[in-house]
């Protein structure tokens, strides 16, 4: 039996549930976990989303309806813990005893770095996104249950991570299947302008305010390697959440000659966030692993405990050795 079918069993033959993610979440976390908590709903079971950090305002369309759980006002035990598009288990968005007190641990993802952590895992680092692993599993789980699972609405969130984590069907993650995926899902009833209108038609003027003085950050060594900073101060003064930012990292990218494109954003005095984008042949993934973080190999990402000036002055150097 492969980890898919034990992953059915595991489900069939359970009633309580907790589903929950990686922090700093994103298009495919959300909508990976959704489409698998209003699937779990729709069976019949019971289904606890645990996440202890901040929805990106523009992905809050998806959760609106939806009640998300802190771990310290969860105490349940005994359920099956889902963790969707967590590649590292230090990642996981809950503290430990959401982790301590499940009775089986599943983990779905497509991370190059994932070490299979969970007891069963489904883990297929060229699909691209853990929201195209659900849709598999649901697909499959329609076959065997013969009811129809993926509706509107599940349809909805898988088709955000689709498009979220391929961006918009260009990266090279983008698989011939993706494309079936998202026919499928738009046959459905996806609701595609809602979720294109929601990501990228919805900014704020104070985000193009933070963008412009992002933009005036960026510096290009040895025209091979880009770098964006975004201080702590830059996004206090324009009102923005560290979490409210992510689509700034693709520029650092989008740059003629440019192999990696890197985006420095600091969380605290001490804590920087490393985004790590390449364009043809650098694998950031290894890259973000030599500081404790990973992803996949073209986009990853780390967290450092020092001083901004001292993370980029690190992550530069070690960038410039696989360029
Ligand atoms: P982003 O730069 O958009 O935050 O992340 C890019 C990719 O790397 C995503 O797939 C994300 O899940 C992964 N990633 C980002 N930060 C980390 C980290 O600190 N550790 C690990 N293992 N993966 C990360
Ligand atoms: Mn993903």
């Amino acid at each position: 039996m492969n980890n898919l079918e034990n992953i059915i069993k595991a489900i069939n033959g359970s009633n309580d549930f907790v589903i929950t993610s990686h922090c700093s979440p994103d298009g495919d976390n959300i909508g990976s976990s959704l489409g698998v908590y209003y699937s779990l709903k729709k069976l019949g079971k019971n289904v606890v989303y645990v996440l202890d950090d901040t929805i990106p305002l523009n992905l809050r369309f998806l959760t609106k309806d939806v009640n998300i759980y802190n771990s310290e006002d969860m105490f349940n035990k005994d359920y099956v813990l889902i963790a969707l598009d967590c590649g590292d288990k230090s990642r996981l968005c809950c503290k430990e005893h959401i982790v301590k007190n499940c009775s089986k641990f599943i983990s779905i993802d497509h991370h190059a770095s994932n070490d299979a952590y969970g007891d069963l895992n489904y883990i297929d680092i060229v699909a691209s996104s853990t929201c195209e692993l659900v849709y598999n599993l649901l697909t499959e789980m329609t076959k065997e249950l013969d009811i129809d699972i993926i509706d509107e609405k599940i349809a909805t969130c898988l088709y955000t991570g689709l498009v979220t984590d391929t961006g918009n069907f260009s990266y090279s993650n983008t698989n011939p299947s993706s494309f079936l995926m998202a026919y499928h899902l738009a046959k459905v009833g996806a609701s595609r302008d809602e979720i294109i209108q929601n990501i990228y038609q919805n900014n704020s003027v104070n985000y193009y305010k933070l963008l412009g003085e992002a933009l005036n950050t960026l510096q290009i060594i040895e025209k091979k390697v880009s770098c964006i900073t975004l201080s702590l101060d830059m996004l206090k003064n324009n009102n923005i959440d560290f979490n409210d930012v992510d689509g700034i990292t693709t520029y650092t990218r989008d740059i003629e000659d440019v192999e990696v494109g890197l985006l420095f954003k600091q969380k605290g005095p001490n804590e920087i966030k490393v985004s790590f984008r390449s364009k043809n042949y650098v694998n950031v993934s290894k890259i973000a692993q030599k500081f404790s973080g990973g992803g996949h190999i073209r986009a990853a990402g780390c967290t450092i405990n020092d001083t901004l000036e001292n993370a980029k002055n690190m992550v530069i150097k070690e960038v410039l050795n696989h360029i």
